[in-house]
């Protein structure tokens, strides 16, 4: 067993020193998302800016890492440049492993070093390096020279920005290892003003699995219900790409900035086309057995006598959503190479590609105009995608500078709030109706992950705003204690409280595993506290009118309805905070 008390990394940049420090609670916030919050509680700063330098960037894992399958994620949490509040985002690949077996449940990072630098750390070690030429450098650069620099392969997690999160943008997020990220909210931002260009966690320790007997009996079951069910088949065959075709049949796919619900022109960029075309192969974060990481290739001539360089790069449903049928970009090959365009500046694809589209029809409606964008923007067009989103990451003008705060930030500038596709920030890959805009509009992390809404509109087919409130506020504590323990939420369906429960035991946390429904009620006010104290006010939150405007196949939107929910969600959030 790890411990029932935190080991935590600090990690002071202004002085490049740290220390381990032990905090308590394990059995009232188990770790993840619970201990971020918590962490946040004591070294976060309410009344400060995001980017002031006493403000914590937090890194936790959770209890279950190293021990179970798919306890895969890190959480990390931190001040939002998107809206200077508390925000969390959550990434994989290797960092979790890397955390456990670097001996740490959580790394804070405080302070700002006085030259571009990056951080080292492992079980028995921490390095602060100044890195000056890494300054302005793309992530694959980046990356490549961090992985030259520091011992570890296959045991080392590397965490980096690009040029957006070097330039402040609020859409920069932070890069691991490659094909993961922490997209959303800005993280990237919050390490430029820092000063901290990567993160290297060498898990270099050793990791005693001392559980008690009933733990390889379990281990075993678990992992046979995660690779015997249909859940390989759905995230490992096509991947969650397969989404692009069912919501486009179900016009619930977001087209052309939400001008439309469904389009035929979308084939070209379905996940079985990009399967059938374009993939590569399959990757997967430490720990998992499901592999749903999709990684797909852009070829470019580089010389007329047909010579070519390839990138690999990954794809889920979301980059394709934000990339292709947002921009009405319907080649496969096209959407990965705008993604790729991104990735290597550092951008969040999806707040990039939905901000553009709204850029594209500002540009229609004659808002703005190529003084503003540089490059003419229609919508399919990919060059001009390409070097749009170039001079986004790079922050080009004070048109792209403030479009890469948000969507809204640019639209309060220029006008065209109506048709901003932002739901807290820019909208996730779903079109499916009233109660997913509410819970994306106004859930901690604006994300479709936060609860469910999106399902719950597929499947309910009455309009009681009190029942699905019911659902969202259920539902999203039922995902803070996977996303405490740090499961990949698409082990949802396997990871019922009971197994939590059984699992917790098998490994010494039964205290833990026997309040579980305490524990995660603890954790859902400490978070909503969070966010509450930095500044936020769901009442205050809108809906842009373009939501209002389309319809799915379930027919129109219903103003009364989404009305009613925002508000009764709104009042569920307080009494959550308190
Ligand atoms: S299912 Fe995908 S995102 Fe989740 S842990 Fe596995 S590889 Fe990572």
């Amino acid at each position: 067993m790890t411990g029932d008390t935190f080991r935590i990394l600090m990690v002071d940049l202004g002085n490049g020193r740290g220390n381990v420090i032990t905090l308590e609670g394990r059995d009232s916030v188990a770790g993840g998302s619970g201990l971020a919050a918590l962490l946040f509680s004591k070294y976060g700063h309410a009344n400060k800016p995001w980017n002031d330098p006493e403000q914590p960037l937090i890194f936790t894992i959770g209890p279950l890492t190293g021990y179970f399958p798919l306890m895969s994620k890190t959480v990390c949490a931190f001040k939002s440049p998107y809206h200077d509040q508390y925000a969390e985002s959550h990434g994989g690949g290797r960092s979790a492993f890397s955390l456990r077996f670097a001996g740490l449940d959580a790394l804070v990072v405080t302070g700002k070093a006085a030259r571009p630098s990056c951080i080292a750390v492992g079980s028995r070690h921490l390095e602060v390096k100044e890195v000056h030429y890494l300054w302005g450098r793309d992530l694959y650069t980046t990356g490549k020279t961090l992985r030259g620099m520091f011992k570890g392969a296959g045991h080392r997690s590397i965490l980096r920005i690009g040029p957006a999160g070097e330039n402040g943008l609020a859409m920069a997020g932070i890069n691991v290892d490659s094909y993961r990220h922490f997209g959303r909210l800005g993280g990237g931002a919050v390490m430029g003003s820092k000063n901290l260009k990567g993160i290297v966690i060498n898990g270099d320790g050793s990791f005693p699995l001392d559980g008690t007997k009933e733990y390889p009996k379990l281990f075993q079951d678990v992992y046979t219900k995660l690779t015997d069910t249909d859940m390989m088949s759905k995230y490992h065959d096509i991947g969650t790409p397969i989404n692009m075709a069912v919501l486009n049949e179900v016009k619930m796919l977001p087209i052309r900035n939400l001008q439309r619900t469904t389009d035929p022109t979308i084939s070209g960029i379905t996940g079985e086309k990009f399967a059938e075309l374009a993939l590569l192969r399959n990757a997967a974060c430490a720990g998992c057995p499901v592999g749903c990481i999709h990684i797909g290739f852009v070829r470019e001539q580089f010389r007329k006598e047909h010579r070519y360089l390839y990138r690999q790069v990954s794809y889920d449903h979301e980059p394709i959503f934000a990339m292709g049928s947002m921009l009405a970009v319907d080649n496969c090959f096209a959407v990965l190479a705008i993604i790729d365009t991104a990735e290597r500046l550092g951008l969040d694809v999806m707040s990039a590609g939905v901000a553009l589209a709204w850029a594209t029809e500002a540009m229609e409606k004659g808002i703005i105009s190529e003084k503003e964008t540089i490059s003419k923007l229609s919508f399919g067009d990919i060059e001009a995608y390409k070097q749009a989103i170039q001079h986004l990451g790079e922050g080009k003008n004070e048109f792209y500078r403030l479009l890469g705060q948000g969507t809204l930030k640019a639209a309060e500038q220029y006008g065209g709030k109506d048709f901003a596709c932002v739901l807290g920030q820019e909208m996730a890959g779903y079109a499916t109706g009233e109660v997913f805009f509410v819970s994306e509009a106004l859930g901690l992390r604006h994300s479709h992950l936060d609860s469910g809404g999106y399902s719950y509109d597929q499947k309910e087919k009455g309009k009681d705003p009190a029942q699905a409130i019911n659902f969202l506020v259920k539902d999203e504590q039922g995902r803070v204690l996977l996303t405490s323990m740090v499961a990949c939420l698409f082990a949802r369906g396997v990871y019922t409280d009971a197994l939590l429960s059984d699992c917790l035991k098998s490994v010494g946390y039964s205290t833990l595993a026997d309040s579980l429904d305490t524990v995660s009620k603890n954790i859902q006010q400490l978070r909503w506290k969070d966010r509450i104290s930095t500044g936020y006010r769901p009442e205050d939150v809108t809906i842009p009118k373009r939501f209002l405007e389309i319809t799915t196949g379930k027919g129109p939107i219903d103003p009364a309805y989404l009305a009613s929910l925002k508000e009764q969600y709104a009042k569920a959030i307080r009494v959550m905070a308190t």
